[in-house]
């Protein structure tokens, strides 16, 4: 796979031509195969008239939008590394990542100017925005369709020119620059292709986000290499989504854990036709066995398929193949891809290689593995061993077939006494309690100096009232179904749960509220 990352996403796009590559959710408009490909070519010539060059930083700043794409490719094939930037920052939190990141371009949408404006003037060494749209005083992606500047022929080095730069979704500290190479996304890609979906009469729904590297992957590149249409929504609403799945019969979705609750459990999934759906695959964070199975029955699906990785894996190293998602055992992430290496290590002893059943941290090595963090070598060295070993942060065990199962991460682990507790599996099984609408557990010490599961839980709205489910109740209904060590000790109810946009909970977020 020696191709930069557009040439190897959009190779058949010709064959493709007049095929539908990307839908409006909302109205409709529709950008076909051969339009892609001429438009982001176009769009490269512009950017490049623009000043754009080789290694320079790019900031994407765009919710889901049809021209997401264009703009991605368009900046790649004029040589910039795409750093791609959560539509919902604030411009201290955009100013950061420019900063950090080095970007000397952004491109983003007329109602998000004003952000991206204050941004650029806190971070500094911005040299101009593009808007994908149109806004007086600013070039837009529309004005370089018109571009009659030569096409830029950039000489790209797959295995080592960056192609893109996401953020970590700072889960667990301050969100990192991943330096992904042209090769590293391309091969990664190819690993999963003959796992995922199938091609030209498949029908994405895109409404995780681009920016997000398993949105840039599962819902932008690997469709589009593949020739299937991609509908695009600009965020997550229930109602929005389900009309989208009727009206445009989407075939697969490529999700996270809280959409597949809301499928499971929501009332609202009765009133559409759903009956196009053929596969959904989650991933991101945990995904109970039990709710999964909930989801599948409900909608009449085979079992929802898992996929493991992150940012730093390009980012998929395990997955679910759609052939196998009936035999798949309930609960797994799935196996691992092709041309790449696991071991599982243990936790007391991280020398120590585990076997089949025994859970420990799950190390990875492969051709995928990131570059490197931007500007944070000690940050790299910690996480990449001389070996070539990256080592995830997540406790996980493989059955006798190679199956992976992800338990949590290493340090959410709270060591009760000497025993160590999942909180998600605590959250997981208070989604099985029929009152209880989305959970969330951390580990805080109680006055005795013991960590101790604290479940945030926030209850099921009943014909409009909350239901009377009091703290007691949650407290017995896990006693009754963990060992003792596992109980949960203290519970609030919350309006919500922290959330990041790939769908993971921000216990962080929890702790400094605890
Ligand atoms: P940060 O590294 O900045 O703290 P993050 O780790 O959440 O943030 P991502 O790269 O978006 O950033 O997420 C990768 C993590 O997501 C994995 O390390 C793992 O903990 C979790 N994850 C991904 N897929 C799954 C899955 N199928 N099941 C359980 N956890 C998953
Ligand atoms: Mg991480």
């Amino acid at each position: 796979v020696e191709l930069p990352i557009h040439d190897a996403v959009l190779a058949r796009a010709a064959e493709f031509a007049d095929a539908p590559a990307l839908i409006d959710g909302t109205d409709g408009t529709t950008l076909s195969y051969a339009q892609l490909d001429a438009f982001h070519r176009r769009v490269a010539a512009g950017l490049a008239d623009a000043g754009v060059r080789k290694g320079d930083v790019l900031a994407l700043h765009s919710p889901n939008t049809i021209a997401f794409p264009t703009a991605f490719y368009a900046a790649t094939r004029a040589g910039a590394s795409v750093t791609t930037v959560h539509p919902l920052s604030t411009p201290e939190e955009f100013a950061k990542q420019l900063s950090d990141s080095g970007a000397r371009w952004i491109v983003t949408v007329s109602p998000l100017l004003e952000t991206a404006r204050r941004a650029a003037e806190l971070a500094g060494g911005v040299r101009e925005i593009f808007v994908c749209d149109s806004a007086p005083g600013h070039r837009s992606l529309i004005d370089m369709l018109a571009s009659t500047a030569p096409e830029p022929h950039i000489d790209i080095d797959p295995t080592a020119d960056v192609a893109a730069l996401p953020y970590s979704s700072g889960t667990t500290g301050t969100p990192k620059g991943v330096m992904l190479t042209h090769r590293q996304i391309a091969t990664n890609l190819a690993q999963l292709e003959p796992l995922m979906s199938a091609g030209p009469e498949d029908r994405i729904l895109a409404v995780l986000p681009f920016f997000h590297i398993y949105g840039l992957t599962a819902l932008m590149n690997a469709p589009l290499r593949q020739g299937a249409s991609v509908v695009v929504l600009p965020r997550f609403d229930l109602e929005t989504f389900l009309a989208a799945i009727q009206n445009h019969r989407i075939t697969g979705l490529y999700v996270a854990p809280p959409i597949v609750l809301a499928l499971a459990k929501h009332p609202l999934i009765e009133e559409y036709d759903l009956s196009s759906l053929r596969y959904i695959v989650s991933a991101a964070a945990p995904l109970d066995a039990r709710l999964a199975a909930a989801c599948s029955a409900r909608l009449g699906l085979p079992p929802v398929g898992q996929a493991y990785g992150m940012t730093e894996l390009s980012p998929g190293t395990h997955v679910v193949p759609l052939s196998a998602m009936r035999e798949a055992p309930p609960g797994t992430v799935g196996k691992l891809i092709a041309g790449t290496e696991m071991r599982i290590v243990s936790l007391d002893d991280p020398g120590k290689d585990l076997t089949v059943g025994e859970p420990g941290e799950i190390l990875i090595r492969g051709p995928q593995i990131m570059k490197g963090y931007l500007g944070r070598p000690d940050d790299t060295a910690a996480m990449i061993d001389t070996d070539g070993w990256l080592h995830t942060g997540d406790v996980g065990h493989v059955d006798a077939d190679g199956w992976l199962f992800v338990v949590d991460r290493v340090k959410e682990l709270i060591k009760y006494k000497g025993f160590q507790v999942a909180p998600a599996e605590l959250e997981a099984l208070l989604l099985t309690h029929p009152d209880i609408a989305d959970a969330a557990v951390i580990g805080v010490y109680d006055d005795d100096g013991n960590e101790v599961p604290h479940a945030y839980v926030v209850r099921r709205p009943t014909a409009g009232e909350l239901s009377e489910l009091s703290e007691s109740e949650v407290m017995m209904y896990v006693a009754e179904r963990v060992a003792p060590y596992k109980r949960v000790r203290r519970v609030t109810f919350i309006a919500g749960v922290p959330r990041a946009a790939s769908g993971k909970i921000l216990r962080r977020q929890l702790r400094e509220r605890a």
